[in-house]
């Protein structure tokens, strides 16, 4: 592997973090009983339900983001109970599985995975499938670049008496997003995508509708390090942790969220439309092809690139990164494509434009005939239009 004195990390996630991140994390460590912790402790939280737009309860969970989604979706679930599970992408393909392993009775509408479920087709089948108690859905798709209308299917899903569990984990902070707008009950996030922050944490906001379901779910993990109960007993209303919390990563969550919060929430949900953007007109003034079907449904926080078949994803991910120095993402098992992430950090200046410089000019030493230049020009009159 060739020594590059800084590597360009423009993979969707974790993602690249800035240096007052990374001197966040640096801090030192202390007991997580300090007053000084728990008191950082509790800030964050408000931070974060800030950054989520909601009143609702917000917990801190220790672990990746898939911590939280599993801790969530068990304890909402119960065998037999029927559940409404979107699937555009590998994502929410994955919850399914999880809900068919709770014992749920398990509803899907699945579309191709460019494609996104439409608050129409929704409507339409909780119609005509009463009973549905849990709908389940992935905002942004990341994989597939893809996002769903949750802020249609939200009120939806409320009118039919069904609770909603948003995957949001590359969502917040990077796209718009209401929770108590768009009556969510359970939200979850992690740090290392639009935040820019360390993976580690899964931030997930509550309802009462679903602290009322989960209390009275005799399924719902307890005593368990997926169990959102305990956190709420322990922790929200006993002042205890269920276990140690990692000090270093909710110090470097609070830093995100504060800078998320300083340069203001609506200015870095723009920040990331402009990067997206420039991205999406590179890739088509270059010759390339959207994975998305429609420029509509293309996710903010990462821009999604068809691959010819004779050229596989992973080997051009390897090839940009050893001969240029750039971290791009693969397909992740959502097709053969690349992709462009523009999440916190990456999402700002001349980053979109490198990002297309390196997959350009690696597809042509690859032996595909694309125009790099009317490419990067393409970016850059978005860039410059964007930054005047
Ligand atoms: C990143 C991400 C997760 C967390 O999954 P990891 O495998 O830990 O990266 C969950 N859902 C979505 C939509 C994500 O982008």
């Amino acid at each position: 592997m060739k020594n590059f004195q800084e590597v360009f990390t423009l993979s969707a996630g974790p993602t690249m973090a800035s240096h007052r991140t990374l001197a966040a994390l640096g801090r030192p460590l202390v007991y997580h009983y300090d007053p000084l912790f728990l008191d950082t402790f509790r800030r964050t939280q408000a931070k974060a339900a800030e950054v989520f737009r909601t009143e609702n309860d917000v917990l801190l969970m220790q672990g990746e983001a898939i911590v939280a989604l599993e801790g969530a979706a068990r304890s909402l679930t119960k065998p037999g109970m029927k559940v409404l599970n979107l699937v555009q992408g590998v994502f929410g393909k994955g919850m399914g599985y999880w809900l068919q392993s709770f014992g749920a009775e398990l509803h899907e509408i699945e579309v191709a995975y460019n494609e996104a479920v439409s608050p129409e087709a929704v409507e339409a089948y909780l119609d005509a499938h009463p009973g549905i108690e849990l709908v389940t859905v992935v905002h942004s798709e990341t994989p597939s670049g893809t996002v769903t209308d949750c802020g249609a299917i939200g009120p939806i899903a409320k009118r039919h008496g069904a609770l909603t569990l948003v995957d949001a984990v590359s969502s917040i902070g990077g796209l718009e997003f209401d929770t108590d707008g768009w009556e969510l009950d359970v939200v979850v996030t992690g740090a290392q995508k639009c935040l820019g922050g360390p993976p580690g944490i899964g931030i997930v906001s509550v309802s009462e509708a679903a602290w009322e379901r989960m209390a009275g779910n005799p399924a719902a993990p307890r005593s368990s390090y997926v169990s959102l109960l305990d956190w709420k007993e322990k922790w929200l209303e006993g002042g205890a942790f269920p276990f140690t919390p990692s000090v270093s990563d909710v110090h470097g969550v609070e830093s995100v969220l504060d800078q998320v919060l300083e340069e203001g929430l609506e200015q870095a949900i723009a920040r990331h439309a402009a990067a997206a953007a420039a991205t999406r007109a590179g890739v088509t003034a270059m010759g390339l092809e959207l994975w998305a079907a429609s420029e509509e449904i293309a996710a903010n926080c990462v821009t999604s690139v068809r691959l010819p078949d004779d050229l596989d994803h992973l080997t051009v991910r390897a090839h940009v990164r050893e001969r240029y120095g750039v971290m791009l993402s693969s397909g992740q098992g959502a097709g053969n494509l690349m992709r462009l992430a523009h999440m916190g950090p990456s999402a700002s200046g001349m980053y979109p434009v490198v990002g297309l410089a390196a997959l350009g000019r690696g597809l042509r030493d690859l032996g595909m005939r694309i125009d790099v230049g009317a490419g990067l020009d393409a970016a850059l009159e978005v860039v410059s239009a964007n930054a005047a």
